[in-house]
């Protein structure tokens, strides 16, 4: 067995081959879903499923890497290592392991935390043919998270701007309001899109092939980005004392934090993909969690994240500054140094291999 940071990857294309390679090893099939688009070199994306145990296992657990596209390098990083370190290959009797790498491949590829309609697919599963949730504080908000250019006098009038709505509401209140999801700025952040993305599409179709007839759906879906760097949380949407809210208790300890009570690290959202597979997977019962790993500073992350997100709607993927804007993104979603790799890396098997035992 090797340390976690050996299961890391310096790209999207070197993760994927990676899987591939782990999965032949063991005799693993990888079915893959093409992206009509590519990744920045040319080559070829696409969401990757693979299963171990049998297709009609009662009880299933679905683990998801890249729903937020450059979060996928942890996800994908846990998933090799328990694939390729063993961690899979006596699961209990009536349990299967469904494991999705690259929920958001272009994302994942292109160094970026939406889909390639700008879309946060952690966002994109309300229903589309009702009228769009209409949050009025990212209005107020929506100039300062897309600043007509990156010099300092641009990005400090912006900065004023959010730090006064911080003042005058709350830094939970400016939290909220830029990632809970809004539905009127295409070009803006946390935008959940004005109808399914290719990813909701393809993760539908993955719900219909390898969950159905299951009794039970436990989910994993892997994040990095929000808390303390190199620790976990584990955030459920359910309230306290529901049954969804029991049952995740039972499978990942009583540390999971609901987004409900204001005890977790994150807004509560609305079009999450805990909703969508909530609909994709009746009658059976679905339990849902998120691994949330900390990586740097907010404020560094969401600077991270405008500038990206800058760089996109101005068209300058092409500039001088690009490639620094790229490294700060990653950097804010998965730094490179083996600490952390490594601490989020034991988290992340611990988490799944806990969850298998007890389910
Ligand atoms: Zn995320």
């Amino acid at each position: 067995m090797r340390s976690g940071q050996h299961h890391f990857s310096a790209d999207y294309a070197t993760a994927r081959r990676r899987l591939v390679e782990a999965c032949a090893a063991r005799g693993l099939t990888v079915e893959s879903h093409r992206h009509p688009l590519r990744g920045p070199s040319g080559e070829p994306i696409a969401l990757d499923v693979v299963r171990v145990g049998p297709a009609d296992a009662p009880r299933r657990l679905l683990l998801l890497a890249g729903t937020h596209g450059v979060e996928g390098y942890f996800g994908a990083a846990v998933i090799h290592g328990l694939i390729a370190d063993g961690h899979l290959d006596h699961l209990p009797r009536g349990v299967a392991v469904v494991m999705v790498h690259g929920v958001n491949p272009w994302g994942f590829a292109w160094t970026r935390r939406v889909t390639e309609e700008n879309v946060d697919l952690n966002r994109n599963w309300i229903d589309f043919s009702a009228p769009r949730p209409h949050h009025q504080d990212y209005e107020r908000i929506a100039d300062a998270l897309l600043p007509e250019s990156l010099e300092p006098a641009s990005l400090a009038a912006a900065d004023a701007a959010l730090r006064h709505f911080a003042r005058s509401n709350g830094f939970a209140a400016l939290q909220a309001a830029v990632t809970r999801g809004q539905y009127h700025f295409a070009d803006g952040l946390y935008f959940g899109g004005f109808g399914p993305t290719w990813a909701r599409r393809r993760m539908a179709d993955v719900a219909a092939a390898h969950l159905s007839g299951a009794e039970h759906v436990a989910v994993v879906d892997f994040h990095s980005g929000l808390g303390t760097y190199g620790t976990g949380e584990l955030i459920t949407i359910a309230a306290p004392n529901s049954a969804d809210h029991e049952r995740a208790i039972h499978l990942f300890g009583d540390t999971v934090k609901s987004t409900l009570t204001g005890e977790s690290l994150s807004a509560h959202l609305t079009g999450s993909l805990d909703e969508g597979l909530a609909a994709l997977t009746r009658p059976a019962h679905l339990t849902f969690v998120a691994l949330e790993v900390g990586t740097r500073d907010g404020q560094t992350v969401i600077a991270a994240l405008r500038d990206d997100n800058w760089l996109h709607q101005s068209g300058r993927l092409n500039s001088g500054g690009a490639a620094a804007i790229k490294a700060r993104l990653k950097d804010a979603f998965a730094p490179g140094e083996a600490e952390w790799q490594d601490r989020v890396h034991a988290l992340g098997i611990d988490c799944v291999t806990g969850a298998i035992a007890k389910l």
